[in-house]
């Protein structure tokens, strides 16, 4: 490892009065001092320096090994003042005050953010490919079912007819049989095929700006909830978890009471703050990372709370309704009365099987009876 205590040769070099300037009357013992703690700071930046490129690993711009030996010549360019990578021409032994410190620290900064960069993507596209995935797997279980209830009905019907002793009755169950046979077996390799182009369409189309791009379209510009679109894949995908993973969630649908009130007589900022602050309390009741709050549109919204029974949601929208409750009043014109804010909860358990389509309607009913039994309350739906 370099040192520069006592290493007498890296010290060689006095620094240039233009850059150091030390007074002529300085004590010996005040040069002896700071050039100790030059030497303390060159060590730990060339003991990081060895880290770093100790465990530099390939990124997409350079591999691993370039940037182990980038990282190492600009260490000993730190160390010692020997030539900086591509600068043959360097002259070697540069003094501590010539050294190219802004070089290094462009370098570094450049690396650690093609790494960041390289990290992000690779990540994402693992989580792109993990849901390929399970959607995989949730379209083969459901449509898996499906063949299996008609291949047993079909079955039903030949067992009737075997009872029935008429050869006619038998001749014919036997040829459906074969004929329902025969449609399941193309019917699954027509849906093999589909799935394999399906998934090597997602794998084709990982790319990274077009998701950078989705990630900026899937937050709501009021509220910055996520946004309708990014509720759409994210309950998706829950029925495809749910689907693998039979764990228990619910979804939540929240809507402010009354909100045209609130428009109408304070007019429509009032009515955007309001909102604001009701996005605000969701975000302060669901904190887990899994849970997924977004704006379904207008004054409602929409929570996905993944592995949580109707029961700790029902708690928790009651946690909800008191936060509500408990704001501090919204800022109105001058003489007229704050609107109280209050919502209406409609929660609804997934079911297995359960359609994107059937859960909402399910949370959505919920929350028509939250609404019917007057408002500024909770209800709940299990399958
Ligand atoms: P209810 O208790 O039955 O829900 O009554 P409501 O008055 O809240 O009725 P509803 O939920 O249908 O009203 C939604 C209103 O929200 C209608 C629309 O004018 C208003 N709205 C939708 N988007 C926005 C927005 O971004 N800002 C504001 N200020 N108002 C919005
Ligand atoms: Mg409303």
């Amino acid at each position: 490892m370099l040192s520069f205590f006592g290493s007498k040769s890296s010290r060689t070099e006095a620094p240039p009065p233009a850059a150091a300037p030390q007074p002529a009357s300085a004590p010996a013992a005040e040069g002896e001092q700071l050039s100790r703690e030059t030497g303390i700071v060159l060590d730990a930046i060339t003991n990081l320096l060895q880290a770093y490129g100790k465990y530099a690993f390939d990124t997409e711009l350079r591999s691993g090994d370039e940037i182990r030996n980038a990282t190492q010549a600009w260490r000993m360019h730190a160390a010692v003042g020997a030539p900086r990578p591509d600068h043959e021409d360097d002259k070697s032994g540069t003094g501590v005050f010539y050294r190219d410190w802004k070089g290094l620290n462009h370098y570094f900064n450049e690396t650690r953010r093609d790494e960041a960069k390289y990290v992000t993507r690779v990540l994402d596209d693992f989580r792109e490919m993990t849901w390929a995935f399970v959607s995989a797997v949730h379209t083969v279980v459901v449509e898996e079912a499906e063949e299996s209830k008609i291949a047993t009905n079909q079955m039903n019907r030949m067992r009737v007819a075997v009872d029935s002793n008429s050869t006619d009755l038998m001749k014919r169950e036997a040829l459906a049989v074969v004929s329902v046979m025969e449609k399941l077996i193309e019917h699954r390799k027509e849906r093999q095929r589909e799935q394999f182009a399906s998934l090597a369409d997602k794998l084709k189309n990982l790319g990274r700006e077009l998701e950078d791009a989705r990630r900026e379209s899937a937050i709501d510009g009021l509220t910055g909830l996520h946004n309708r679109k990014a509720f759409d894949d994210y309950i998706s995908r829950s029925i495809e978890l749910h689907t693998l993973l039979g764990k228990p969630g619910c979804l939540m649908m929240v809507d402010m009471d009354h909100f045209k009130g609130i428009n109408d007589t304070h007019g429509h900022p009032v009515g955007d703050a309001a909102i604001r602050q009701i996005a605000n309390c969701l975000s302060k009741t669901f904190l887990r990372r899994v849970d997924f709050v977004a704006r379904y549109g207008g004054d409602e919204f929409a929570v996905i709370l993944q592995e949580t029974s109707a029961d700790n949601a029902a708690m928790l929208a009651e946690r909800l309704r008191k936060s509500v409750a408990d704001l501090p009043p919204i800022e109105v014109a001058p003489g007229a009365e704050p609107p109280r804010l209050t919502l209406s909860i409609g929660i609804g358990e997934i079911r297995l099987g359960d359609s994107t389509f059937d859960w909402i309607k399910r949370a959505d009913s919920a929350l028509y009876h939250a609404k019917r039994a007057g408002r500024d309350a909770v209800h709940v739906l299990t399958p």
